[in-house]
């Protein structure tokens, strides 16, 4: 039997002052994880979750909440967002068979016990040899290797251009960024910039290597960025990453 509740006890909704509007994505600088903003006629206060189907966060805050404090609530919970993130499985597995973008051009991982020398890339495929339980690791390990290779050698070239010098690079798993620069001139990358397209990767180190230079991410630094990344400018890799660095997280 239905019950209905008499017309007097429903609840009444306060009218808002004016509809949510549409959800929309939020930029919080340093993070690679894409951030939606939701505003919702029923939250009575602002909340964060992990949309792991969409692989994003979302914060959720009721309407007419300024965006200036869903950002800093956001950055309140910033220690959760990155433990959430690190422990969200990866969920492209480097499997037999599996798809994995190089220098963001789609290649098939094609594991052959019997192939002999090392795992290496020919006709749009990843060849990786050994035992099946370990071609996770070779091909992670093939991919840093890489990434240490083009990253390094396209820091080295364009710091000289600069005559600045790259004290060392080193190639890690980060979350939250996927480039730094110390004061004393060590680069730091991720290895994941090998999957995506050249002129992400390429951005990238202009952006660490002009840091040499400029410590900042003022109008000087910004036009010696753009001078060290080749042919496609900052703005087409910046929203890349913004639009897919997530994705880049779930591989492995
Ligand atoms: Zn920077």
């Amino acid at each position: 039997m239905v019950q209905r509740l008499p017309a007097l006890l429903r609840r009444r909704k306060k009218p808002a002052a004016r509809p949510p509007q549409p959800p929309r994505a939020l930029e919080i600088s340093g993070l690679p994880i894409p951030l939606e903003l939701r505003e919702s006629a029923r939250a009575t206060r602002m909340t964060l979750r992990v949309d792991a189907g969409r692989g994003l966060v979302q914060v959720v805050v009721p309407v007419g909440v300024s965006e200036t404090d869903a950002r800093q609530f956001v950055g309140r919970h910033d220690g959760w967002l990155r433990a959430r993130l690190a422990a969200m499985p990866p969920s492209l597995p480097f499997v037999d068979g599996a798809g994995v973008p190089y220098l963001g051009v789609e290649h098939v991982i094609r594991h052959d016990p019997a192939l002999r020398g090392p795992t290496r890339i020919a006709d749009g495929a990843l060849l990786v040899g050994g035992q099946p339980e370990h071609v996770a690791r070779r091909v992670r390990d093939f991919l840093t290797a890489e990434a240490k290779r083009e990253l390094a050698t396209r820091a080295r070239l364009k710091a000289a251009t600069i005559g600045a010098r790259v004290a060392a690079v080193t190639i890690r798993d980060t979350k939250s960024r996927w480039g730094s620069c110390s004061s004393t001139g060590r680069l730091s990358f991720s290895w994941r910039l090998i999957l995506a397209p050249e002129p992400v990767l390429d951005y990238v180190v202009g952006h660490e290597v002009a840091h040499l230079r400029e410590m900042n991410h003022s109008p000087r630094f910004w036009a010696l960025c753009a001078s060290l990344t080749d042919g496609t400018g900052v703005d087409w890799p910046r929203a890349w990453l913004k639009a897919n660095g997530t994705r880049l997280l779930r591989y492995g």
